[in-house]
């Protein structure tokens, strides 16, 4: 099989969660576009459904919408169970839902702090650990995990101490578990976007005045689009990157080179 081959998604069945909008959406169109059928999963239903209806019109696909909050266990089990219902598989699983709350670290609350730990690496593990478990029984899937530049460096000017620890936790729950089921052929990796113009960045009344002081920092002095992080999912959801597991893939336009 060539390539190019290789890299469609043909029959293959995903999901997405934080898939209603943003880097979630764009990676959802991207797997559509490619060939599979996707399931976008979203605390806002709604979106969710605007968003599926929107790629199936477009791209032909299957695409369903799912509501689930990831940090709520059972929710999460319901949405495998819902998914598994409508396509019979999943074959790749994007753990992408993710927010940003910018405080002070010796101002952060208690609430603060557990709710971005709780939505970024909480849910990630629970929503890895149920599309796991299915994949381990079907006898193989990918699950690919949104980290950030943020687990590598500490953005400047704004005070994210939550943010950057649970994307480190990302990273490291993605290395264990791509060891852990290896052998189990269940492959698990990463990306770590930089500053990408979504509602996260473009509509945060605390992140958009930034946006100018982060283009000066850029070796691109611009943010990338969703777009731009497309190609790197569509390979890591199929088989042109069955050697490909534990891997972070930074992609962020250099900023984290200086
Ligand atoms: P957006 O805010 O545009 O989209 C995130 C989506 O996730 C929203 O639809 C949101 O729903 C949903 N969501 C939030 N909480 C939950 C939850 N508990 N359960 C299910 N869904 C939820 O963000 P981005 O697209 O920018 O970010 C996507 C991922 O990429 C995140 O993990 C983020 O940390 C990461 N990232 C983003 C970067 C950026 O610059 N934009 C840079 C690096 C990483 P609702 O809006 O209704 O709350």
């Amino acid at each position: 099989m060539g390539i190019i081959e290789k890299m469609r998604l043909d029959g293959k069945k995903a999901f997405v969660t934080g898939g209603a909008r943003g880097i979630g959406k764009s990676i959802a169109y991207a797997l559509a576009e490619a060939g599979a059928d996707v399931a976008i999963v979203d605390i806002d239903l709604a979106e969710s459904e605007k968003t599926a209806g929107q790629i199936a019109r477009d791209t032909g696909r299957k695409c369903i919408a799912v509501s689930a909050d990831v940090t709520d266990k059972e929710q999460v089990d319901r949405m495998i169970e819902t998914i598994l219902k409508e396509f019979g598989r999943i074959d790749a699983a994007f753990c992408n839902a993710g927010i940003c709350i910018n405080a002070p670290a010796e101002d952060m609350t208690f609430e603060q702090w557990k709710k971005v730990i709780d939505i970024n690496l909480t849910g990630v593990f629970l929503t890895a650990q149920a599309a796991g478990k299915v994949m381990i029984k079907q006898g193989g899937g990918s699950i690919i995990n949104t980290a950030s530049m943020s687990a590598h460096i500490v953005n400047v000017p704004q005070p994210q101490c939550a943010y950057n620890a649970s994307k480190a936790g990302v990273i490291q729950l993605t290395k264990s578990l791509a060891v852990e089921w290896a052998m189990k052929g269940v492959r698990v990796n990463c990306i770590s976007p930089g500053y990408i113009g979504t509602d996260l960045t473009l509509n945060s009344p605390t992140l958009k005045p930034l946006i100018e002081k982060w283009n000066e920092m850029s070796p691109l002095h611009r943010l990338g689009k969703p777009e731009e992080l497309q190609a790197i999912a569509v390979y890591l959801a199929g088989d042109a990157s069955s050697f490909t597991t534990g891997s972070d893939f930074v992609v962020d336009g250099a900023f984290t080179c200086i």
